[in-house]
Parts: structure tokens; sequence; C-alpha cells
């Protein structure tokens, strides 16, 4: 049999039988994979200090009838410092768990791979973490996915939209001007002000920019892109336009 080689990091772990674990992994060459850990739940196991959910892991598999079987790993990246208290490691699983929801499997996106990194890669600075952070990591995830809002123009009719709350539609899949809302159901409205904070976010050159956002404001737009992004990925993962677009 022919192994082959994985370059990713474990954003999942489950106990399978009574000594194994399926890993949940993200990796650069085919995305998400689950990977057989066999063993690796006894004692003796030499795999079991070298599966750090905070690094770059190099994973040598073989085929098996079930999932690929893990021959080997080693340490490509670590990122130990953004585990370094309990706020990081709650934020850094909060990020694995939005991937785990909004990747297909077996189909990379290099974009997501760029995203983790520099996600993990802010985590390791020193100084306080933004307040922002996670609300700036799903529109980024959204992005790279392809599925960030467009606050421009209405996805209806086409009508330049200006600096205006703005109205998202499930059913558009994106945001509609006051017109094409009129009838329309479950529209959530962001304000002016979310807008204009999405809209820096797109136009920055940095993936994690410094912004100042007032405090009031973060549960708000995260409330609103959190059910954008619920709405977006149950639909989009059931579609075959996704797997087209990132096959
Ligand atoms: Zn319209």
């Amino acid at each position: 049999m022919r192994g082959r080689t994985h370059s990713a990091i474990v954003i999942k772990r489950a106990p399978y039988r009574e000594a194994d674990e399926v890993l949940t992994c993200w990796s650069w060459d085919i995305g998400k994979i689950r990977l057989l850990a066999r063993g690796v739940r006894k004692n003796e196991s030499r795999l079991k200090g070298a599966l750090s959910p905070l690094a770059w892991l190099e994973f040598d598999v073989v085929p098996s009838d079930h999932l690929p079987i893990i021959a080997g790993v080693r340490r490509v990246a670590s990122y130990s410092r953004a585990g370094r208290d309990l706020k990081r490691v709650a934020l850094v699983f909060t990020i694995f768990e939005m991937i785990l929801r909004a990747t297909p499997d077996r189909q990379p996106v290099r974009n997501v791979s760029l995203l983790l990194r520099s996600a993990l890669d802010q985590l390791s600075q020193d100084g306080p973490v933004a307040s922002e952070f996670l609300l700036v990591f799903r529109y980024r995830l959204l992005s790279a996915l392809g599925y960030q809002p467009r606050f421009d123009r209405c996805s209806s009719c086409g009508r330049s939209l200006k600096s205006e709350p703005s109205r998202w539609s499930p059913s558009w899949h994106g945001i509609v001007c006051e017109r094409c809302a009129l009838g329309l159901e479950r529209i959530s409205i962001l304000p002016a002000v979310g807008v204009e904070f999405f809209t820096a976010l797109e136009n920055s050159t940095e993936v994690f920019p410094q912004v100042m956002l007032d405090s009031n404001l973060e549960p708000l737009l995260e409330g609103w892109l959190g059910g954008v992004f619920q709405t977006i990925i149950e639909r989009s993962l059931n579609s075959s336009p996704f797997l087209v677009k990132h096959a």
C-alpha cells in the first residue's frame, strides 16, 4: 500500500474503539480530512505526545478500507503560545469549530489554510487579544469560502447602495435594498456603522487589522454575522455550486 503525507492541523479529536481516536484535521493539500490514530490512548503510544492541537503537523498516512491510518507524525510549526491562557484556548477551539462546520470534506481551500495560520500567529503574539478577533475571523472565513456579504449593491435588483442600514435576506443570500426588502421574510438589519466596519475590513490589507470597535457594537455585529454565517453555511454545504467552485 502506498502512503502519503499531509501537512495539517488537528481541529477535533474523538475517541474510537477502546484505544484509538479519529482526528479531524485541516490540511493544506486536501482540506478537511479524518485520520485514524491507532492505539493513541494507550500509555505507551508514541503518537500520544506528538498530537498537539497547537501545531502544524506532518502526517504520514497509509490507506485503509475505513480511514487513512497515521503511520508517523512530525511537528512543522508550533503555536504553543496561542494556548497560554484560557481565553486563548477558548478562541482556538471556537475557530476550529467554525472551520469544522463551514468546510466540506476533502476540498482544499488555500485561503482557509492561510487564514488559520494568520489566526494562530495572531493569538501567539504578545499583548491582549483584540475583542473583535472572532468577528474578524468569522468574516474572513466567509470571504475565504467566497461567501462574504456584499454591501455595495442590492442582491435582488442590483441597485447601488450607499452607507445605509443593510438588510440581509436569507432568501437572496445577500443584502437587499429597502424596496426589495418589502415583503421578504426574516430580514435582519445591520446598522450603517456595521456596514462601515465590514467595508473597512474588506479594504484592509491586513488579515487582523488594528480596529477600534465600540464595545457595545461588537456583540451586535457578532450576532448579526453569526446569523448570516449560519444561514450561508447550512445552505451552501448542501448545494452543488460550492462543490463546483472549490473543486
Ligand atoms: Zn433592490
